[in-house]
């Protein structure tokens, strides 16, 4: 199979295209002939050596396919159309028992601690299969780890209500884009936050009531004429150092800062004192549950949630859509189109299918 793959971290000339070998199956798993995977931070953070991973190591969280193999006492069937739950779970562990296998003990995540989907095959366990039951393969590649994540971020986690003024960092991002869109459906009033007037209008497009261009405008400032004074309820960051303290600032006494990673550096220093003289809470977020992403695909279904798709590359320009993901210039999401057979005997390899 061609597989777009990391020999060893660093910058996006270290994806090579290439061939490689088939995944063998175990026992329970399933194997995906992957169409469409999207592209997501945490692909970046796994080529560029923020986490320590095996290598070589194929990349990508985010895929769907159809099934091509499957055990028989599997209730899904060859040539069903399927979108993957991205994170590889035992079901036995204290969390996975009791309803939160989003920090399942034994937790992998596909395309970091075990290969994932900018490849023709993968094999994952069937529990990790979802059936598309009419959702567009290419729509269905982008909703995973941002929608599930988002709502993970802001239903489950942080328990946004109708009414509720919540403040979404980065919201022309795929994940920003998706929180917009939950806490929309949800009934809060959204103040989204971009860098320039295009990302903006995809903010808008997504549902925001109200868009800071942060690059011009102070955004606690915003928040509070906003709010009348009293800040935002729910603060959805993914930006990190260069952004915690105006969360600080922008945020309402007793306020939920969600937080499901940092695009922007880990490290800023906290002044205790906000915490708990004003009785903040901090919600960590990192995945989410099967069950979740089910939600959410139910949403995606019934259009009442849709992943903002702008660009589209073919595997062999995985690394270019890595190097736009990383300069900013990706609004939304990005998929990669995977090819379902190929010809080796090109200089390097056409795609037929
Ligand atoms: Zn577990």
């Amino acid at each position: 199979m061609i597989a777009a793959l990391i020999r060893e971290q660093g910058g996006p000339e270290k994806i090579e295209v290439t061939e490689a070998e088939n995944p063998r199956l175990k026992s329970g798993e399933a194997l995906v002939s992957l169409r469409y995977a999207s592209v997501n931070h945490v692909d970046i953070w796994v080529r560029s050596g923020a986490f320590r991973i095996t290598l070589p190591r194929i990349l990508g969280a985010d895929g769907s396919g159809v099934i091509k193999e499957v055990p028989d006492e599997a209730d899904v069937k060859p040539g069903v159309p399927v979108v993957l739950y991205p994170l590889l779970v035992d079901r036995t562990c204290r969390f996975c028992t009791s309803g939160r296998e989003d920090q399942c003990e034994n937790r992998a995540l596909l395309g970091n601690q075990t290969d994932g989907t900018y490849a023709q095959l993968i094999s994952v366990p069937t529990y990790n299969l979802i059936e598309l039951n009419g959702i567009d393969p290419k729509v269905a590649s982008a909703v995973p780890v941002t929608f599930m994540t988002a709502w993970h971020g802001l239903v489950s986690r942080a328990a946004l209500k109708p009414g509720e003024t919540a403040l979404i960092w980065g919201a022309a991002g795929g994940l920003g884009n998706a929180a917009v869109q939950i806490a929309k459906l949800i009934g809060a009033t959204v103040i989204a936050t971009a860098s320039n007037d295009q990302k903006a209008e995809a903010a808008f497009k997504a549902g925001a009531d109200e868009v800071i261009i942060y690059t011009k405008e102070e955004v606690p400032s915003h928040v509070m004429t906003t709010t009348r004074g009293k800040g935002a309820d729910v603060v959805f960051d993914s930006v990190g150092s260069a952004t915690w303290q105006q969360t600080i600032k922008s945020i309402s006494a007793t306020g939920r800062i969600v937080l499901p990673g940092t695009t922007a550096g880990r490290e800023t220093k906290v002044d205790l004192r906000d915490l708990y003289s004003r009785q903040l809470t901090v919600l960590g977020v990192y995945g989410g549950t099967k069950a979740e992403l089910q939600s959410v695909l139910e949403h995606v279904r019934a259009r009442k949630l849709t992943p903002l798709i702008t660009r589209e590359y073919d595997l062999e320009e995985a690394a270019q859509a890595h190097a736009d993901m990383e300069a900013g210039r990706i609004i939304g999401k990005a998929v990669i189109r995977i090819p379902s057979r190929y010809s080796s005997k090109s200089p390097f390899f056409s795609c037929i299918g």
